[in-house]
């Protein structure tokens, strides 16, 4: 028992502070608890994207923030961002982190939706050669087996 929670590892002395690297994978199931951002997951069910507005400030956050990044208000509204994405940044993504290893290699962007709001997601249906940034792009809601998600898809 003793031996299994053991750390095994090595220790890197050479950097400050001295770091710990596992040589085991890390496998993660966790539960996010959600009541107050769950009108994002029942929304994201029906195809519709919403995120929050402050009522204060006005601050539109992505993800959705129950409590303002900018001003700290707890008063918050439900706005659509809509699917029309703008591509501003992609990458291709050739090693897999292992949560992943089951996928082939695969394509990420970051994209402007309504406001500005920047969006992180898998891009579907595209080649790493057709991406440009600029490039119009849909977001597409996906409910896959209980799980919702989202990708962006060519517009
Ligand atoms: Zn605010």
């Amino acid at each position: 028992m003793l031996r299994d929670r053991a750390i095994e590892g090595e220790m890197n002395m050479s950097s400050e502070p001295p770091t710990l690297h596992s040589r085991r994978n890390l496998n993660l199931r966790f539960n996010v608890p959600i009541s107050k951002t769950a009108q994002f997951w029942s929304s994201l069910k029906e195809g519709k994207f919403v995120t929050t507005k402050c009522r204060e400030c006005g601050e539109v956050s992505f993800p959705p923030q129950t409590d303002c990044p900018r001003c700290m208000s707890q008063s918050f509204e439900w706005v659509d961002l809509g699917t029309d994405a703008e591509l501003v940044t992609f990458t291709h993504v050739q090693v897999t982190p292992t949560s992943f290893v089951d996928r082939d290699p695969y394509l990420v962007g970051i994209c402007k939706l309504g406001p500005g709001v920047k969006v992180l997601a898998w891009i579907e249906g595209a080649s790493l050669e057709q991406l440009a940034p600029g490039m119009k792009l849909r977001l597409e809601a996906r409910n896959d087996a209980g799980s919702s998600y989202y990708v962006f898809v060519p517009a």
